[in-house]
């Protein structure tokens, strides 16, 4: 048995077959496209300007509504166009390397993605799906690895980096779909179950598996905002995916100049990591906040397009053991977003090997939100999801750069010896 050192990763991945069989350079993944790119597309196979929006509808059905993996499935699309699209596109999605599933039944796949030329290493990301009671939340990567480099955060960590496109973007959805067997119509899930717990996943009242998107994957989302705009606005779409905006919510580290764009052109829920209430210590935690400092920032969320009661902001909090968690933090928060519609989210900090924060104490984080509940403001503590599988808020880091030199050493120890 030989080992494939790229993709030997934490235990209960399964391996999947290399790149090359699945992304063929010269056929193109019509997945993810917005309805102007198919437009383009059928054009460029001949199909003349008056039958394009009539194509473009069937093939946005099948690929949205029912998520087809094949031209041949597309049965109201005649003969002749699913051969000439066959010869020039496929709707592949990007690969699973893996799956894993945590003890509590929240999922993570390893997704591979092609380098930016084809010689180049392939890139990975995570996509981690969470089923709770009448709802299931995938959280979707904006890029690989981030620039922004918190010191908290795993995948700020990541030396490589890449935007991703809006097609990879929309593909996480849709391979979750896929292996979570959420498309109607279409067989049950394609991979094998791994992993401890039962895995159980249950359909939401509507039938549904994958209800919710939170853009709070790898990568900072508004450092790529127009793959992030289009890749929403296709999975928004009425006819297509049809996850409303107001169960899309994009979160940002504080890109200031982009946060209204995101409600006037993508119009979806905005979540904030603010993590310190003092500019010192944010310069620190979120280093972004050098550049776009908190009072800056605030009158960005103030600002936010279609901020109502009804319709808030989340400040996401992540509770670090004697650095950001004492009561005094707790009352200048809530001083703080005086006067802004806003939710308040408690993050136990999720430790990661290597890291030199830890987690605030149970009775300090209860306190903590005690102090925000009184104020007002519904409090949740955030219950980590996914911890022992590294797929819970901050832990995202493609699998391959998670092994240490040690690790690396010692696989190679033991590819050589079987
Ligand atoms: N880059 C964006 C979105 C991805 S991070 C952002 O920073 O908002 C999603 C959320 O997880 C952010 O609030 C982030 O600060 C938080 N996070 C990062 N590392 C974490 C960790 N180790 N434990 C808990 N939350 C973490
Ligand atoms: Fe990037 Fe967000 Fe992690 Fe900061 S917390 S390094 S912005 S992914």
């Amino acid at each position: 048995m030989s080992i494939n050192l790229e993709a030997a990763v934490a235990p209960g991945f399964v391996e999947k077959a290399p790149l090359e069989r699945y992304v063929d350079p010269d056929r193109p993944s019509l997945a993810g496209r917005s309805r102007a790119e198919l437009a383009a597309a059928l054009g460029e196979i001949g199909v003349p300007p008056a039958q394009r929006k009539m194509r473009v509808q069937q093939l946005w059905h099948w690929l949205y509504v029912r998520g087809v993996t094949t031209f041949d499935a597309m049965t109201s699309v005649s003969k002749e166009l699913r051969a000439a699209l066959e010869n020039r596109f496929t709707v592949a999605r990007p690969e699973v390397v893996a799956e894993q599933v945590s003890a509590d039944g929240t999922r993570k796949w390893l997704l591979r993605l092609p380098g930016e030329n084809p010689r180049e290493r392939p890139h990975e990301v995570e996509c981690v799906y969470i089923p709770e009671t009448g709802r299931g939340t995938l959280c979707v990567s904006s890029q690989v690895g981030c620039t922004l480099n918190c010191p908290f955060c795993h995948t700020g960590t990541q030396r490589l980096v890449r935007n991703l496109t809006a097609g990879e973007i929309v593909g996480q959805i849709m391979v979750a779909r896929d292996c979570l067997g959420d498309w109607p119509g279409l067989p049950l899930p394609t991979l094998p179950r791994l992993g401890r717990g039962n895995g159980a996943v249950v359909p939401t009242d509507g039938g549904r598996l994958v209800t919710n998107i939170v853009m709070m994957g790898m990568g900072e989302p508004l450092y790529n905002f127009e793959a992030v705009r289009d890749a929403l606005l296709v999975v928004a779409d009425n006819e297509g995916i049809a996850i409303s905006r107001r169960k899309i919510t994009v979160s940002t580290s504080g890109v200031v100049p982009n946060i209204r764009r995101t409600g006037d052109e993508i119009g979806v829920m905005l979540a904030v990591s603010l993590h310190a209430v003092r500019d010192d210590l944010r310069d620190e935690l979120v280093p972004l906040n050098r550049k776009y400092p908190i009072e800056t920032l605030l009158d960005a969320c103030r600002n936010y397009p279609g901020l109502t009661n009804a319709k808030r902001i989340t400040f996401e909090y992540v509770m670090l053991k004697g650095i950001n968690d004492s009561l005094a933090d707790a009352k200048a928060l809530v001083r703080l977003l005086a006067g802004i519609p806003a939710k308040i989210n408690l993050i136990p900090f999720n430790p990661w090997p290597g890291t030199r924060y830890e987690c605030s104490d149970w009775e300090t984080i209860e306190k903590f939100s005690e102090v925000v509940f009184d104020a007002g403001y519904s409090a949740p503590v955030r219950t980590p999801r996914g911890r022992d599988i590294l797929a819970a808020c901050g832990q995202l880091k493609s699998a391959t750069e998670k092994l240490s030199a040690r690790e690396r050493m010692a696989l190679r120890a033991m590819a050589m010896t079987e």
